[in-house]
This record gives structure tokens, C-alpha cells and sequence, in this order.
């Protein structure tokens, strides 16, 4: 694969950066892309065209407005496979899993908050006045302005669309910053951007890390009306602190450290199939997998190896082969991180079920960022394994006897992101689903999502929530009118 070049996208037009840097292959160590990083200047030229763009984009036709989202999903589509390469050259993810989840979603997100934003009503009330008459209020909303758009590399164009979208369905023009790790599917984007000719301004590219670049430069910048992020919860604190001297507002979508709960009523096929799939998929790298599993104590020891069956069935392939069912994780330095965790993990007492280390294939792919799927068992609650989120195929499965202890033992935790329950007593399900302190609890099930449906977490793991209608709370700003009839 010829090594490629991404720039920043401002005011409708490609450009340099003021230096570059290097985007390797997780897969295989290769060079991908030279990234042109975005200094201060830049990122101010995009707010500024930012800013010009907004009152027209504003002002168009809900109509008008829409069709250049569906313009844009179209576009992703009619490019299927460059983003299909695009998105698996940058994170080495499996072939499968990008081109059923990752692309379709990008090219989803944007038709999903088209048909909202032409299908919205207006929240009015009737008020009776003291001389006996009436008052209509209605709540009319307006976009919220220039939006700061910072996204991770985990779910790259599902997360960057994710967010786009909204804001420009919305009325809302966009400064966007993609990870550094994964800066290519974004820069294809703007691409399509061009190609549907999405009037200049309204979306804006720019390359960089986050301190003392790009993303900073975004989230101090005067001009920007609010920020959008979605990445690790310790970012998260450092952004709400750039932002706090303008008082603008954020909607974060954070990290996670979420349980499983299975009882001894589960369908235990379905459970195990499931929770590995809970714990493993993306090779552990989406905010919703699984971190800790409870199991009832009747079916615990049947439940561990079962799991662990599961995870040593994976195909840790090259991320373009069909059969692969694990790529490597994002990158070498992430792969660090995970490592560390493994070694912690045996110092604070665990059993170590299956993985635990870097697997060795005798070709290409030990220069990759490739890693064991790992379950755990042993470690108290305690733990800095069971209280910090990994981000790798790593769980650590414990058992429990009662319901009151399994929600106790998941809602320990100062993340509240999500939590699956696995029993076929629905009203056992129903019960410890709502008990669960999270934004997404999940009933036999993991990962099916709804665009309707709010998204995002409490404590840790953000705050606010985007998805269907509730995604108007951060995207736009009502003025409530009240007309005395
Ligand atoms: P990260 O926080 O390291 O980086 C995310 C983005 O923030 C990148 O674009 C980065 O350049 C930028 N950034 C970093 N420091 C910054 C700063 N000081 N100012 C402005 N921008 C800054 O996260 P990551 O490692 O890319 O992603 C993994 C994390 O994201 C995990 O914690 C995961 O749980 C979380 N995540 C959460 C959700 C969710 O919806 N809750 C979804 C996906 C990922």
C-alpha cells in the first residue's frame, strides 16, 4: 500500500499543516500516512470559516439542509471500500466487524439524524393569564453555533459521524478533530464533503494531538459555542477545564469499566456466547465492552470455562482475512498500556484463566500490536485491574449468590456507562436492569443500539446524553416564546 497524505479541510479547501507526522500500520508496523498537524492559526482560520458558514446553514430549509446529510451517507457509500481500507489500515480491526459496524454506521449516523431533525415537534403549552385569557409558550430552538468536535480511535468514523451529524442536522457548523491515531476515514469525509458540495465552512478538518495542539487549540478557542468529546474520562476532566473560563457547555462521552451479570437461570449458551463477545469484539477497544463478569455460583465454574473456550476459538488473523475474528489493538503504545495491566494483574493475585501476553506467529505480524484475549479470575474487588478500565480483550469473571450482591458489585464503581444482565427471568431482568447505575443497561443482549435512544453514561463516564431527540439538549439553544392571545 502506497503511503498517503492527510490534511486539514478549512473553508472548503485542503491544506498543510505546519508539520507532519506519522500514522503506522497496527497490523504490521508499516507506514500508512504522513498527517499534516493543524497549529494554532489553522485551527483559528476554521472557527473563523466556521463562523461565516453559520447563519446561512442555519437558515436553510430544514429540507434543504437534510439533503446534504443524506448527500454525505450516500457518498460514504458510493467510497464503501476506500473507508473500508481507510478505517482498517488505521486500526487493524478485522475486515468483518469494519465493514458490517464501522462504515455502515458512519453513512447510518448521518440519515438517522436527518429523518429526526425533518420529523421534529415543537414542545408548546397552553397557559391560562390572570385577566382570564390565554398565553401559548413554545419552546423554539436554534442551533447552538460553532461546534468542537474531538473523537478517539476506537470506533473512528462511528464516533466522528456520530457526532457530526447531529451538529449539522441541527443548524450547527463543525471544527472536528479526529484522534491522531486514526486520521483517515475523517480525512476521507471531507472528501465526500467536497464531492456532495457541502457549502465551504460548515465542516472543518483539523489533524493533531490534544495538549498544546489541535485539540487544545480547539477547546480554549473564544469562538467555539460548545464541545463535544468523546474519549477518555481523564480528557474529558482536562477539556471541562480549557473550557470552564467561556462557560460553554460539553456533552462527554467517557470511559468504562462495565459489568455482565449472568444468573444461574440464563440461557447459558446464549450468555457465554454473548459475554465473549461482549468482552472481545473490537479486541476490547469500545467504550460498551464488558470489563468484569459476575456469575451466579452454581454455574460459575462451568461459566469460566466455557469463556475461555470462546477466547482461545479466536482467530487472531491479518486484519484483511475474512476468517479473522481479533485483530491487534490500536496501536504499540496502546498495547503498552494493556501489558501493564496484565503484569498488575498478577501482582495484585490473579489467575490468569488463558492469555496473559503477546502471541508469536513467526511472520509479519509480530512486528503488529497483536495481544491474548485474557480472563482473570481471583482478584478482590479491590483491585486496581477491577477498577480501572483496560480498553484490551481482557476480563476478569467473580462469582456472586445473590441478586442484591450482583448489583452491588456492579454499581461499585465510579464509571456508569453500561451493564448487561443475562437470565431468562424477564421480570428479574427488568428489575436488575433499572437497579443498574449506567446510561445503557442491555437484557440478553449486548451492543444493539437504536439511534433514537439516548446514549452516553454518569460519573465517569460522561456526561449528557446524545442519540435521537435528546441529542437537541447539547446541539441546540431554545428560547422559550410566550404570545398572549
Ligand atoms: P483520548 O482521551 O486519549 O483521546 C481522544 C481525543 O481527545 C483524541 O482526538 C485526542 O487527540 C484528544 N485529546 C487528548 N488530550 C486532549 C486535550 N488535553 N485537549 C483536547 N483534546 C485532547 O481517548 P482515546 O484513547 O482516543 O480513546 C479511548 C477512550 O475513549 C477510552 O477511555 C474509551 O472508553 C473512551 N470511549 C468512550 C466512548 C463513549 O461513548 N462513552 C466511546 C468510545 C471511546
Amino acid at each position: 500500500m502506497s503511503t498517503k497524505t492527510l490534511r486539514n479541510f478549512i473553508g472548503g479547501r485542503f491544506e498543510d499543516g505546519i508539520r507532519t507526522f506519522d500514522k503506522l500500520n497496527p497490523a504490521n508496523g508499516e507506514l500508512i500516512a504522513r498527517v499534516h498537524e493543524a497549529g494554532r492559526d489553522q485551527v483559528d482560520a476554521a472557527v473563523a470559516a466556521a463562523r461565516r458558514a453559520l447563519p446561512a446553514w442555519a437558515a436553510m430549509s430544514v429540507k434543504q439542509r437534510t439533503d446534504y446529510l443524506y448527500a454525505l451517507a450516500d457518498g460514504i457509500e458510493r467510497r464503501f471500500d476506500d473507508f473500508l481500507e481507510a478505517e482498517i489500515g488505521d486500526t487493524g480491526k478485522p475486515v468483518g466487524w469494519a465493514r458490517q459496524i464501522d462504515i455502515p454506521r458512519g453513512a447510518a449516523n448521518f440519515r438517522a439524524f436527518a429523518e429526526i431533525a425533518r420529523t421534529l415537534d415543537m414542545e408548546s403549552y397552553m397557559t391560562d393569564t390572570p385577566d382570564g385569557r390565554q398565553a401559548l409558550n413554545y419552546a423554539y430552538r436554534k442551533p447552538l453555533g460553532v461546534v468542537g468536535v474531538i473523537s478517539p480511535w476506537n470506533l473512528p468514523l462511528l464516533l466522528f459521524t456520530w457526532k457530526v451529524a447531529p451538529a449539522l442536522a441541527f443548524g450547527n457548523t463543525v471544527v472536528a478533530k479526529p484522534s491522531e491515531v486514526t486520521p483517515s476515514t475523517a480525512t476521507l469525509l471531507a472528501e465526500v464533503a467536497m464531492e456532495v458540495g457541502l457549502p465551504e465552512g460548515v465542516f472543518n478538518l483539523v489533524h493533531g494531538f490534544g495538549p498544546n495542539s489541535a485539540g487544545e487549540f480547539i477547546t480554549t478557542h473564544e469562538d467555539i459555542d460548545g464541545v463535544t468529546f468523546t474519549g477518555e474520562s481523564a480528557t474529558g476532566a482536562a477539556i471541562m477545564k480549557a473550557v470552564a473560563p467561556g462557560v460553554k457547555p460539553v456533552s462527554f462521552e467517557l470511559g468504562g469499566k462495565n459489568a455482565a451479570l449472568v444468573f444461574e437461570d440464563a440461557d447459558f449458551d446464549q450468555a457465554v456466547a454473548g459475554v465473549a463477545n461482549s468482552v472481545f469484539a473490537n479486541c476490547g477497544q469500545v467504550c460498551l465492552c464488558t470489563e468484569r463478569v459476575y456469575v451466579q455460583r452454581p454455574i460459575f465454574d462451568r461459566f469460566v470455562q466455557a469463556v475461555k473456550r470462546e477466547a482461545e476459538k479466536l482467530v487472531l488473523g491479518r486484519p484483511m482475512d475474512p476468517a479473522t475474528t481479533m485483530g491487534p489493538l490500536v496501536s504499540h503504545e496502546h498495547r503498552e498500556k494493556v501489558l501493564s495491566y496484565m503484569r498488575l494483574a498478577v501482582e495484585e493475585g490473579a489467575t490468569v484463566v488463558t492469555g496473559g501476553g503477546v502471541p508469536q506467529f513467526g511472520d509479519e505480524r509480530d512486528n503488529g500490536a497483536y495481544i491474548q484475549p485474557t480472563i482473570w479470575t481471583g482478584l478482590p474487588e479491590t483491585a486496581r485491574c477491577i477498577k480501572e478500565e483496560v480498553f484490551g480483550p481482557v476480563c476478569h469473571i467473580a462469582p456472586f449468590d445473590t441478586e442484591e450482591e450482583a448489583i452491588a458489585l456492579a454499581n461499585d464503581t465510579k464509571y456508569g456507562l453500561a451493564a448487561a444482565v443475562w437470565t431468562t427471568n424477564l421480570v428479574r431482568g427488568h428489575r436488575v436492569a433499572q437497579a443498574m447505575q449506567v446510561g445503557l443497561a442491555w437484557v440478553n443482549c449486548w451492543f444493539l443500539r437504536d439511534l433514537r435512544t439516548p446514549f452516553g453514561g454518569s460519573g465517569l463516564s460522561g456526561i449528557g446524553r446524545e442519540g435521537g431527540r435528546h441529542s437537541l439538549h447539547f446541539y441546540t439553544e431554545p428560547t422559550n416564546v410566550c404570545v398572549k392571545l
